[in-house]
């Protein structure tokens, strides 16, 4: 080990020996950048593949006014949270999907990745060196944030000929604050995703382009819009940055994922603890009118984790949706964070202790 990372190594041990958690005030997290001590480096070049990653002091990178990530958008990220135990241990849930996926997206934007075994080192050094930072428990959760960028110059429209996978982490709390329930706005206009694009990756750029329908959404009182599909813009497929769900008597419904909805891992495994309940789980195409006559509607994703709709406006026309306790969401969402924080015993080996 180099003397500068034999420094951070010891610097991480000392620290932690002394104090179980950093300096935050733990009551008033929400989902802002409370930055961490530690973060991870890993680069690859010219064709080779990705070595060398290291812990690092949390700090601004130095990019080329010319590299890819910055003009042409080359990059891709992930997200996931390291969750505290009642017990003080340390759990990351099914972060070997995070991988593929990224493995996946790197595919699809032309970019080498790292290697499933070298995403799941980075990331549990990146939790550990930063333990300190992880919630307690009932408090919020550590999000964990892979970045994978095009950091080499490139002029030409092209892949860049350097990249950078980076990983970072940042407490947080609840993603959607104020009353139970999103207010969601259908937009009818503005698309997220195209057939053959990359709404099926998390490419960057597939995330600024929505700020507009958000923020008009916002404008007009909504707390954030449903995208349709954009070929015939009478189908559901996703918000932002989270699945839906509809429910309607005993049958759970979810857009299915044919490159246009990105393949969540909160809806993967939200199918299937509602197969266990006995649900009826389809993944179809869903036409608006099925939002509109739906008893319970909710969206999934790793940072909102299960958070349930209260209404939705599509063309001037506004439904409500149950909320209470009762409802099928609730119980969805207490098995999956009972999972996720060791609460609840772990079936299906989703979940992995990080020590
Ligand atoms: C990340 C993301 C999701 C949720 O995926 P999870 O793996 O459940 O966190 C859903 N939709 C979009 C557009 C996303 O970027």
């Amino acid at each position: 080990m180099p003397p500068s990372l034999q420094k951070i190594s010891q610097s991480v041990e000392s620290r932690s020996a002394d104090e179980k958690y950093a300096d935050v005030n733990w009551d008033e997290l929400g989902f802002g950048v409370i930055p961490t001590e530690f973060m991870y480096i890993m680069k690859c070049s010219n064709g080779g593949e990705f070595s060398q990653g290291h812990l690092t002091p949390y700090r601004n990178i130095e990019l080329s006014p010319s590299a890819g990530v910055l003009n042409y958008g080359q990059g891709l990220f992930e997200g996931l949270k390291a969750y505290r135990t009642e017990d003080d241990r340390f759990l990351l849930f099914r972060p070997e999907e995070n991988a593929l996926r990224m493995q996946m997206g790197a595919e699809r934007m032309l970019m080498p990745s790292p290697s499933t075994q070298q995403f799941l080192d980075a990331v549990k050094q990146t939790v550990l060196a930063n333990k300190r930072w992880i919630p307690p428990l009932g408090k919020g959760t550590l999000y964990v944030r892979p970045l994978l960028i095009g950091s080499g110059p490139v002029l030409g429209v092209a892949p860049a000929a350097e990249y950078t996978f980076l990983v970072f982490a940042a407490p947080v709390g609840i993603y959607h604050k104020g009353p139970a329930g999103l207010n969601l706005y259908v937009e009818d206009q503005l698309h997220r995703a195209t057939p053959g694009g990359t709404g099926g990756v998390k490419s960057i750029t597939n995330y600024s382009p929505a700020y507009l329908a958000q923020q008009q959404a916002r404008a007009k009182g909504f707390s954030d819009v449903l995208f349709l599909d954009s070929v015939t813009g009478k189908y559901i497929e996703e918000l932002t940055a989270c699945n839906i769900f509809i429910l309607k008597g005993n049958v759970l419904a979810t857009p299915a994922v044919h490159g246009t909805i990105l393949p969540g891992i909160t809806r993967k495994s939200i199918i299937a603890i509602a197969l266990d309940f006995g649900y009826q789980v389809e993944e179809r195409v869903i036409p608006v009118e099925d939002l509109l006559e739906a008893d319970e509607a909710f969206c999934t994703g790793t940072a909102v984790v299960v958070t349930p709709i209260g209404a939705a406006t599509y063309q001037g026309k506004r439904v409500e949706y149950n909320t209470g306790k009762g409802t099928l969401f609730h119980k969805l969402r207490e098995t999956l964070t009972g999972i996720q924080t060791g609460r609840l015993e772990d079936k299906k080996g989703w979940t992995m202790e990080i020590n």
